[in-house]
């Protein structure tokens, strides 16, 4: 009986919160109201440049195969995933540069997209917010899972970039509803679906998730260049749905207060 209702609590306090009542959060999660808290406007002025060797990209190139993936619509964001049969040791991970000795293996990618022009990323570029911008969320490996590593000092680096890949947009029709999941009808090969390895400079500060319960420590990489995507593939997006049925669209919080946090600039030298 005690077990019956401890489930039934977790799955209301698991679908309570939503995007439009962003500014309660903080009333059932503490943490939405802490002092380091995401996303943030990344003015350009006010950054420090920093030069840094590179990060390391470790098998961002490998190609995946299409149903070694799985797409779902958790009726708050779409989520890409590894499926359990590709261990750690196989997935895409991150190591070096300003991330030190740490190994970070890429866990999942979700998006955040909105219902027209100027609105759907999080982070804003000196104000400027695009339409879209993509999650890949990294965990020490010293954890098993994203909540384990959740508010751990260096337990979650998440790199963020401003626009989508096409090939995603073409699998959202099977994922219309909230629960549906698909494994992908492409092959996926993450470092030339989000050209990471590529790019010469990033944002780095350190904030927190961006959705409830909003746990800090979050090592944040968020790059400067601006993937494009079209208003047909975001058309895609904006046709998904939420658990009561809904336009799943506008699922992106709004910048928090900087409170004295540095925010860098790192360049990359060889
Ligand atoms: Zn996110």
């Amino acid at each position: 009986m005690m077990k019956a209702f401890a489930i039934i609590s977790f799955v209301i306090s698991v679908s309570a919160w939503n995007y439009k009542d962003q500014d309660t959060w903080s009333q059932e999660y503490s943490q939405c109201n802490g002092l380091q808290q995401s996303p943030i406007d990344l003015l350009i002025e006010s950054t420090i440049e920093k030069d840094s060797i590179p990060i390391e990209f470790i098998r961002y190139n490998k190609i995946f195969k299409g149903y070694d993936m799985i797409l779902e619509n958790n009726g708050r964001t779409i989520q890409l995933s590894f499926s359990e049969n590709i261990p750690d040791e196989f997935r895409p991970s991150i190591i070096g540069g300003i991330l030190g000795n740490e190994t970070f293996i890429l866990d999942q990618i979700h998006f955040h997209w909105g219902s027209g022009t100027g609105r759907g990323a999080e982070h804003t570029f000196n104000s400027k917010r695009y339409e879209l911008e993509v999650h890949l969320v990294h965990r020490n490996s010293k954890y098993d899972s994203v909540e384990g590593a959740a508010g751990e000092h260096n337990g979650l680096t998440v790199l963020g970039i401003l626009g989508g890949f096409r090939e995603i947009s073409d699998c959202l029709q099977f994922i219309r509803y909230s629960g549906n999941s698909t494994s992908l009808i492409y092959n996926f090969n993450p470092g030339k679906a989000f050209p990471v390895d590529k790019m010469e400079g990033f944002f780095n500060y350190v904030g927190s998730l961006t959705t409830p319960e909003c746990s800090e420590n979050v090592n944040w990489i968020v790059f400067n260049d601006v993937q494009r995507i079209s208003e047909i593939e975001l058309e895609k997006f904006r046709s998904l749905k939420t658990e009561d049925g809904s336009d799943l669209m506008d699922n992106w919080r709004v910048g928090q207060d900087l409170n004295g946090r540095n925010v860098y600039f790192i360049k990359n030298i060889s």
